[in-house]
């Protein structure tokens, strides 16, 4: 990983100018003073310990997962900050639903972070693109508000037409494993000019089978991609149902 692109911390500095011109409510919490308070920071529960080499998903036994061995992700290997769980989901949702844009620098910082420790070798970021409706609807993707700060940060070159989303899906909430899969298949295209032999990372706010995630690696790699790996902020593990995306 390279070091920090040289505009990154002037953009740390505009937020923290809006903050003072506009005091900021804890994203998970909600308490006045920060966008992300300190006992919020000590709160989440991180994905660490023995997990799946591939989907990232907590495995006693180590190595590869009964479900990756049965169908193979796309995806070198994918991992997440925290659980889909208090105050990670919070300030997910306010991101997404709340227009709370700064929450997408703070959560830039943890990933930042766990991509250096991961220490894999990457040429570029993008984020998983919202669909043409959603994003008319929204005004923004709540990914991409991530994957920029994320990418000044990393100084990871930051590509955000790399991958294109072809058809709307619906929603992958209450949908079984298959059908999550059957949903995303062929949603997604990537440039050829920009990924053909490069070593991708793809970011998302939360995976929960992966099938997303799985999808856009596929397109990147018929595109030409050398390798893809993927980035969420949360994830949402069985316990949680099978919730969210
Ligand atoms: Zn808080
Ligand atoms: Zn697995």
């Amino acid at each position: 990983m390279t070091k920090a692109h040289w505009s990154y911390p002037l953009y740390r500095l505009a937020w923290s100018g809006l903050d003072w011109l506009f005091p900021p409510n804890c994203g998970g919490c909600g308490k006045a003073g920060s966008r992300w308070c300190h006992e919020c920071q000590e709160k989440v529960t991180t994905l660490v310990g023995s997990l799946c080499e591939r989907c990232g998903r907590p495995n006693q036994a180590g190595g590869m997962c009964d479900e990756c061995r049965s169908n193979p992700p796309k995806y070198h290997a994918l991992r997440a900050w925290g659980t889909y769980d208090f105050p990670v989901r919070q300030a997910i949702i306010r991101l997404k639903y709340k227009r709370d844009m700064g929450l997408g620098d703070i959560l830039a910082v943890p990933l930042a972070n766990l991509a250096e420790c991961l220490g894999w070798q990457l040429d570029l970021v993008t984020p998983v693109p919202s669909g043409a409706k959603r994003l008319k609807e929204r005004g923004y993707n709540q990914v991409a508000l991530i994957a920029y700060p994320f990418s000044l940060a990393t100084g990871l070159k930051y590509s955000p037409r790399a991958l294109k989303r072809i058809r709307e899906t619906i929603s992958q909430v209450g949908l079984s494993a298959v059908d999550r899969r059957e949903n995303v298949r062929d949603a997604f295209v990537a440039d050829p000019k920009l990924v053909r032999g490069k070593n991708i990372l793809v970011l998302d706010d939360v995976s929960t089978t992966g099938s997303t995630l799985s999808a856009c690696s596929d397109a990147l790699l018929r595109a030409g991609a050398n390798d893809v790996y993927a980035l969420t902020v949360a994830r949402a593990l069985s316990h949680h149902g099978l919730q969210q995306v």
